[in-house]
């Protein structure tokens, strides 16, 4: 028996004994990487279905595996970040539609995902102009942006506006040919064209689109070969005014290694940037998403995850769906206490070692101060508050005790350590201008 085959028959037998929510949830992406010594290594996609699994699934597994084969001494789960894909897919088909949103399938003529809309795109300030242009594109493809060029940080919706503009083109006019492509497959294409032979073949296929988009340009930087063909695919399409759209992570004079030409090229239609997200919009989001989910969470953990997880919508997602998984398998209601539990590793880095040091050269930063105008007894206004910040932070993130707190900002009473994270615990989430610069504070000590 391979290790495929005896990880679909342990899943087999796992299967009988559990609802087929939970079987997904915690079984999806699981495989065995190796026996050896009569110790069986599981490999799981992420480190909450490991600990889950080591918890509560650990016997069961090893029983099932154990009835399979005598040698089986002891099992150990490790994270394999990479899908692994040793579990046939169909095995788990039957259930997603219950579980998620409906799977959509990616259309293999355009390589768009319909899943990706207008609709279920959030609109705030931050991406109020890239969507705007790109709905325009939308009504009108060629006419009156082109190229147009959408840049911003990893997360925060490139890809969904990008597929969302390409759908919305399929939808008004069925006839027009469009592609979305990444720019890693495009260049793998192109090499792959050039090693056969075929790249006049590939470059015609390109010319022949009318409405191109091309994500994540800024993997082109240093490729010069893929860049040169996609200079004349490009100009190809604009002479025809045909549409092209861009993604990057950056503008393209910010993009090293672009060439000159293909670099001007880009900023010769509409450049547009998606922003961060503000805390509104955060929320507007999380309860859209939860809505489309049908999962009911109350307006406190919603503030706080919009609140902790201030710089990437998909993160916002991942709170989201492990909040989702739990619930299902729980039945009591989800109380802010286990929603803060169940998220805390999603919203500090772990492992990420802080300490008072850092927590107070944050915030002095942050607010221009020196760090030491935050220790010393001041009652200046504009030193009051950055100290409780301080306070607040090491007693929120590092938990450290009243008495602690107090000594490390001049030997104060712990009475007044007491007061000043209560203040700022009062007004978290409340003052939305102290909440953001909480969370920018954050951003600051967690990513340094
Ligand atoms: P990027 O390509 O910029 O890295 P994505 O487009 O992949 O980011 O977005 C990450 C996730 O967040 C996706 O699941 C996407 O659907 C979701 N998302 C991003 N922006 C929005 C938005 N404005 N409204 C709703 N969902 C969004
Ligand atoms: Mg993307």
């Amino acid at each position: 028996m391979s290790l495929e085959e005896l990880w679909q028959a342990v899943l087999a037998q796992v299967q009988l004994t559990i609802s087929p929510a939970n079987f997904t949830t915690w079984f999806k992406n699981t495989s065995i990487v190796s026996l050896k010594n009569g110790e069986a290594i599981i490999s799981t996609p992420n480190s909450f279905v490991k600990e889950w699994l080591e918890q509560k699934y650990n016997k069961q597994i090893f029983k099932a595996l154990r009835e399979l084969s005598e040698e089986i001494k002891n099992i150990q789960f490790l994270i394999q970040k990479t899908e692994t894909k040793t579990v046939k897919r169909d095995f788990f088909m039957p259930e997603i539609s219950q579980l998620e949103l409906p799977e959509f399938k990616t259309d293999k003529e355009t390589n768009l995902n319909p899943k990706y809309t207008f609709e279920n795109f959030t609109v705030g300030t931050f991406n109020e102009l890239p969507h705007a242009a790109g709905f325009s594109v939308s009504k009108n493809p060629g006419a009156v942006y082109n190229p147009l060029f959408i840049y911003g940080g990893v997360g925060l919706g490139k890809t969904h506006l990008l597929q969302a503009i390409g759908n919305e083109i399929i939808k008004n006019f069925p006839q027009k040919k469009v592609k979305y492509v990444s720019s890693e497959k495009f260049t793998s294409e192109i090499i792959a064209a050039i090693r056969s032979g075929e790249i006049e073949n590939l470059k015609n296929k390109y010319r022949q689109t009318d409405v191109l988009i091309v994500d994540d340009i800024q993997f082109l930087a240093g490729k010069e070969k893929t860049q040169e063909e996609f200079f004349h695919i490009f100009n190809a399409l604009y002479d025809k005014n045909k549409q092209i759209i861009l993604s990057s992570d950056n503008p393209p004079k910010a993009i090293p290694a672009l060439t000159e030409r293909l670099r001007s090229r880009f900023e010769g239609g509409m450049i547009a940037d998606i922003s961060l997200p503000e805390l509104e919009t955060r929320i507007a989001i999380l309860k859209n998403k939860s809505q489309e989910r049908g999962i009911e969470l109350t307006e406190e953990i919603l503030n706080f995850i919009a609140i902790n997880i201030p710089r990437n919508i998909r993160e916002l997602e991942g709170a989201l769906n492990r909040l989702m998984a739990c619930q299902r398998i729980q039945t009591q209601p989800l109380t802010i206490e286990i929603a803060k539990s169940l998220l805390k590793n999603l919203i500090f880095a772990p492992n990420k070692i802080i300490n008072v040091k850092k927590i107070i050269q944050g915030v002095a930063e942050f607010y221009d101060l020196r760090d030491k105008d935050l220790l010393l007894e001041s009652r200046k206004k504009e030193i009051v508050k950055p100290r409780q910040v301080a306070m607040y932070l090491i007693r929120e993130d590092m938990k450290g005790s009243f008495p602690f707190i107090g000594r490390k900002f001049g030997g104060k009473d712990h009475t007044t350590a007491i007061h000043a994270c209560q203040k700022i615990a009062r007004e978290v989430g409340k003052n939305e201008g102290l909440t953001e610069e909480i969370s920018l504070i954050r951003q600051r000590i967690y990513n340094a």
